[in-house]
């Protein structure tokens, strides 16, 4: 048995400190992810600071139109709220695709954003795994890896990162806010998440006792009409295989603007740039959807068991794009 010790906290800073002082120690918030891998025994913190009783749980309106969203804010909460569900809808629909009920009302959206890959040699705790315990190989390389990234891999790590919410957040721009032991930062969330390259032990750029405090949204435009498509093995309560978030601007037949992330195809939230390119500019049709799709896709690297993701990415992308261009119906 290892000792766990609990702490419960009333302020950021007090967390802040708290955690920065104890180098053992983690952030404990809904606790769907963290108490998970301790019973695992992968994480082994030695105290869990209890965030729940700041007041970082609203969702409010920023001047100029954006949105700001507490990182204690409940996953339920959040695609329920007017605000998400009428101007981002496409955040609301990753939300809700997301695990189950139970699990969003308990789970929060920093949490959400922290959460570990789902690699099951990374959860086993026995397996070499580049990302536990560095420097000992990657099980998936050569094993099971129909889960795995198409995107974004090194020779390191192919674990793709399960976030839903990430996804439509990484399209739309969001920002991170964090408070830490060198101050308060905005990190744009492309930022946030890191590739592996030679480092998969290091998923985000957060110090040891720096806290997310904020999520924030800048004004919507055309995330107001954007849709989030979930691909799977089953109906619910299930990773992506591969997910889309999409939005599209079409005037006149031409497309004005586009924006499109990817999930369960990247090692980080994909922010389909190649695709975002090719579509500005060209007729909104089928063809230049795949054409966009293929833009994407040509830096595929695939492995033994997922190579069926490009095709399944491809049909993804491109009725994401034409739903879009529906005026994001589902
Ligand atoms: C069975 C199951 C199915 C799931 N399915 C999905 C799915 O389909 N899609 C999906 O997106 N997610 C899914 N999840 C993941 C779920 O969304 C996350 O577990 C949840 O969002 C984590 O939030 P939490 O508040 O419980 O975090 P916690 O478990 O409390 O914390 C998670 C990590 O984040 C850190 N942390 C928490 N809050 C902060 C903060 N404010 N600042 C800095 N660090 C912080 C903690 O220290 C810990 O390391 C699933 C989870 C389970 C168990
Ligand atoms: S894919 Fe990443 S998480 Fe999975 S075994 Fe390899 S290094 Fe570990």
């Amino acid at each position: 048995m290892r000792p766990l010790a609990y702490a419960r906290v009333s302020t950021v800073e007090e967390a802040v400190e708290t955690v920065t002082a104890a180098p053992g120690s983690a952030f404990l918030a809904g606790g769907t992810t963290e108490v998970d891998l301790i019973r695992l025994g992968i994480a082994r913190p030695g105290l869990l600071v209890d965030i729940n009783d700041l007041p970082l749980t609203g969702v409010e309106d920023l001047p100029g139109g954006g949105l700001l969203i507490g990182a204690l804010a409940r996953m339920s909460d959040v695609a329920r709220a007017p605000e998400v569900a009428g101007r981002y809808p496409g955040v609301s629909r990753a939300l809700l695709l997301g695990a189950s009920q139970q699990l969003r009302n308990m789970a929060s959206m920093g949490g959400n954003l922290c959460q570990r890959v789902r690699c099951a040699y990374f959860r086993d705790g026995l397996s070499p795994c580049n990302k536990r315990e560095p420097g000992t190989g990657c099980s998936a390389l050569d094993g099971l890896n129909r889960g795995h990234a198409i995107l974004g891999t090194s020779e390191h790590c192919i674990a793709t990162h399960p976030s839903d919410v990430a996804v439509a957040l990484a399209a739309f721009d969001a920002v991170v806010r964090t408070s830490g032991p060198g101050g308060a930062r905005r990190i744009p969330i492309d930022d946030f998440y890191l590739l592996p390259g030679d480092t998969p032990e290091r998923e985000n750029p957060l110090a040891h006792g720096e806290l997310i405090t904020a999520i924030e949204l800048p004004p919507a435009g055309i995330a107001r009409r954007s849709i989030y498509l979930k691909f799977r093995d089953r109906e619910s309560y299930e990773f992506a295989l591969v997910s889309v978030c999409a939005a599209l601007s079409v005037r006149d037949g031409i497309v004005a603007e586009a924006r499109l992330a990817l999930g369960g195809v990247g090692t980080k939230p994909w922010r389909a740039r190649h695709a975002e390119a090719r579509l500005t500019g060209a007729p909104a049709t089928a063809e230049s959807y795949a054409a966009a799709a293929a833009a994407e896709l040509a830096g595929a690297a695939v492995r033994r068991h997922n190579a069926f993701k490009v095709e399944l990415a491809r049909r993804a992308i491109v009725r994401g794009l034409t739903l879009a261009a529906r005026g994001g119906a589902r």
